[in-house]
């Protein structure tokens, strides 16, 4: 796709990338059958080949008006336009850039802005978003089912962040910021394991949020912010030997292994976030890498519909591994179809836009349940809690199903069984 860059934008950051990206595209539109909001809306500009040409008029400077920041923003950036496209067109970097730049130019109405504004200074922060839950379940049992349930239990576990011995962590973790109040006992569980194989890990207490969220809000400056503070954090265990860091959310993952083209620009952090991309992993990635033991495990009944959530089949290209360990430690795993779809969760896009996240979600659900599930089992806390709010059987991270597996078959040593 052909697109003369408007000289107003010539000097604008990543530029030249978006324009490389655009020349890529040979508009033949395979992308758009797979995309959710095209078979919801059914309008093309709503469907990443139509976005695409609202993003390269825009940047060719073509008269532009709000309606395309609308279309923009009904994106959930789920990347199943990027698994789909023969051409390998990088849709979600360019839309990245294009929203960008568009932002300041088109404006948005008030109420967004401090909507947006309000989630960026509170979900990122631990001890900010506890006490509005807590808050939150206070009230809980006085309010409307449908209600209710949109407010996670917010257990409070005390979280370890090291283990005796752990000087030299083989793996770091990330707790990550929404996870580790609404649902610590993904990362405990995923602790459990550790220990279970005897890997040395750590948790350094000053890495956060790894800058997801402010970046798909359009909030640059602050997610790099983020991230060079979790590169400072990790910096000192990698340089003594760490060698992957592990994100149980998959949303923070797939941002993890983005870390390296985010701060390209940036002299001072360009190597370290090129080095953290390469040591972040998925958990279900690297356990499986390291064809490591468990206890010995047995089939049993409990039957596992599994939802892979975008940022781990699109965004980290990590389709079927879970659902390989699943199996492994003995898990029944049902059939789902349109398992390349998203839930309609995307971060904060549920928050954002609730009718469209309602419809994927009602449509998602239709799917995990048709087999008629023991439980529903994902690897992104965003999924998690956005399924569990309308599912008629528990949603769960499958860490705590893999968890639960080692935990009720432990065995001798000499029964081991592969994972
Ligand atoms: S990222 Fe997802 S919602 Fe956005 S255009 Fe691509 S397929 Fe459609
Ligand atoms: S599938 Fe790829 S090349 Fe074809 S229109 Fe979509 S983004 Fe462009």
């Amino acid at each position: 796709m052909q697109c003369d860059i408007t000289p107003a934008l010539h000097d604008a950051p990543d530029i030249a990338e978006a324009e490389a990206i655009l020349r890529t595209c040979v508009h033949c539109g395979f992308c758009t059958a797979t995309c959710p909001t095209y078979q919801i809306l059914g309008d093309e500009l709503d469907g990443p080949r139509g976005r695409i040409y609202l993003i390269k008029d825009f940047l060719a400077g073509s008269p532009t008006t709000s309606e395309s920041l609308i279309h923009l923003d009904r994106c959930l950036m789920c990347r199943a336009c990027e698994t789909t496209c023969p051409s390998g067109v990088r849709y979600a970097r360019l839309a990245e850039i294009g929203r960008r730049e568009m932002e300041p130019i088109l404006g948005r109405p008030a109420s967004e802005r401090l909507q947006r504004a309000l989630l960026r200074s509170i979900v990122p922060y631990p001890r900010r978003l506890r006490p509005f839950l807590q808050l939150a379940q206070s009230v809980k049992s006085v309010l409307r089912e449908d209600w209710a349930r949109r407010i996670p239990d917010c257990p409070s576990p005390t979280v370890e962040t090291t283990r005796p011995g752990s000087d030299y962590p083989r793996v770091l973790l990330l707790a990550g910021c929404v996870q580790s109040v609404s649902t610590p006992g993904t990362n405990l569980a995923l602790q459990k394991i550790l220990d279970t194989l005897q890997i040395p890990w750590q948790i350094p207490a000053a890495a956060g949020c790894c800058g997801a969220l402010s970046l798909h809000l359009g909030a640059e400056e602050e997610a790099l912010g983020f991230m060079r503070r979790n590169i400072d954090a990790w910096w000192p265990w990698i340089e003594q030997g760490a060698e992957a860091i592990l994100a149980s959310a998959s949303g923070c993952g797939a941002m993890l292994k983005e870390y390296g083209q985010a701060l390209q620009h940036d002299p001072a952090y360009a190597d370290k976030a090129r080095r953290i991309a390469e040591l972040a992993r998925d958990p279900g990635e690297w356990l499986l890498a390291q064809n490591v033991e468990l206890p010995g495990i047995v089939p049993h009944k409990t039957k596992v519909a599994f939802h892979c959530p975008c940022s781990l089949q699109h965004g980290q290209g990590l389709h079927g591994r879970i659902e390989t360990l699943l199996q492994r430690a003995g898990y029944t795993l049902l059939p789902v179809a349109d398992s390349h779809l998203c839930c309609g969760s995307a971060g904060s896009y549920s928050l954002l836009q609730p009718e469209l996240a309602n419809e994927l979600r009602q449509r998602k659900l239709s799917c995990l349940e048709a087999e008629v599930p023991d439980c529903i089992a994902t690897a992104n806390v965003g999924c998690q809690l956005h399924l569990q709010q309308k599912s008629s059987v528990p949603v769960r991270h499958w860490l705590e199903l893999l968890a639960e597996a080692i935990n009720n078959m432990g065995r001798p040593k000499n029964e081991l069984g592969h994972l």
